[in-house]
């Protein structure tokens, strides 16, 4: 979420036109296939409906639009909304009537959260902020001092702070700052998704980048899912997903900047206040996306030492990560599904999740 746009709409259009390419080849000329494209969450999603007439995916199609529109407003990480309100309160140590539009994100944020053992942390915001990636123009910039970043972790900020009672919100440590950033745009694709299913199309994808969910099938056939390489802009593999599956994938090429000749990207470890090391990518397919989202953040954090083991705790049953030095490391349900495009020289398979 949050992406400097220019780069993002690159990375977006160009996935959004690789599936586009991909589904074509295995579709059914006789069912139709309605295609949209909106700008929300700072970057291009997608939506692809079967089966239905023109009419009834272009209504999906404007009502989803402005749901985005609506969640992206409301969890905006800087820009003034609800989630400024909470955030000002919680600095300022005070008890509030807990907006609607973020209540239902911030309690299943916290069961992430802690299914993670709070590597997926979304109360580190200023954290997050610390290292200038609040900014909507993130260009390369000195990195914080390291007195900086332990003053701030030796505050222990986290999403466990914060306590709902009732309607009401309070945090009794003021160095929480919420950021959705890692979960937002999962949890916005399900309620997209519930959404499409409430208007009858049994059929369709919700694509932001390559952050997906999809339902039913394409004329009976999978969607298939392009997945990047994190080392360039070539297709690592493909993912054939049918039935009701998200693809989510976190990676240090999506935000980052560098300085001095030192790489920062924007997916920062809870415990050393640092950009996580040893990770240059994880996707993970799950049913839903809210949990892919988050899962594809802790795994990213937790490496490729200890993937495993959050993993099995986030009940995630598929993952791909790609380690700073290119090895691949995978399940072997995964193994057995992802169609590699091309040779990869040291793949580590896991035990069963
Ligand atoms: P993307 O949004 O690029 O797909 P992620 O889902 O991994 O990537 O989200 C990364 C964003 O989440 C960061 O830009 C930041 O706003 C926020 N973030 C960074 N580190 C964490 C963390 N440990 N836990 C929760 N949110 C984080
Ligand atoms: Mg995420």
């Amino acid at each position: 979420m949050n992406h400097p746009r220019p780069y993002r709409f690159h990375l977006a259009i160009i996935l959004g036109m690789l599936s586009v390419i991909l589904l074509g080849g295995s579709c059914s000329r006789q069912l139709p296939s309605q295609y949209f494209r909106m700008i929300t969450f700072g970057t291009v999603m997608e939506l692809e409906i079967i089966g239905v007439d023109r009419n009834k995916a272009q209504a999906a199609y404007q009502t989803l639009q402005q749901d985005f529109q609506f969640m992206h407003k409301a969890w905006h990480a800087w820009d003034p909304g609800p989630l400024g309100r909470i955030d000002q309160a919680i600095a300022d140590g005070r008890t509030i009537a807990a907006p609607p539009s973020v209540l239902p994100l911030l309690r299943v944020s916290q069961k992430l959260a802690r299914k993670s053992d709070y590597l997926f942390d979304p109360g580190i915001g200023r954290l997050v902020e610390l290292w200038g990636f609040h900014d909507s123009d993130l260009g390369p910039h000195a990195p914080p001092s390291d007195e900086e970043i332990e003053v701030l972790i030796a505050r222990h900020p986290s999403i466990r702070d914060v306590r709902i009672e009732d309607f009401h919100l309070s945090c009794g440590n003021p160095a929480v700052k919420l950021d959705f950033g890692a979960i937002g745009k999962g949890y916005g694709i399900d309620r997209a998704i519930e959404r499409l299913r409430e208007m009858g199309i049994t059929d369709a994808i919700v694509n932001a980048g390559g952050d997906l969910r999809a339902i039913g099938s394409r004329a009976g056939n999978p969607w298939r899912i392009a997945i990047r390489d994190p080392d360039g802009g070539s297709i690592f593999a493909l993912l054939p997903v049918i039935g009701n599956e998200a693809v989510f994938t976190s990676g240090n090429y999506e935000r980052n900047f560098t300085w001095k000749g030192k790489f920062y990207h924007h997916i920062i470890d809870p415990r050393t206040g640092r950009p996580a090391i040893g990770t240059a990518s994880v996707t993970v397919l799950h049913p839903d996306a809210t949990t892919a989202d988050a899962a594809a953040t802790a795994l990213f954090i937790a490496g490729p030492d200890n993937w495993y083991r959050v993993a099995r705790q986030m009940g995630i049953k598929y993952v791909l990560l790609i380690d700073t030095e290119g090895k691949v490391h995978m399940n072997p349900a995964m193994r057995k599904r992802i169609e590699l495009q091309k040779p990869v020289q040291d793949i580590h398979v896991s035990k069963p999740l």
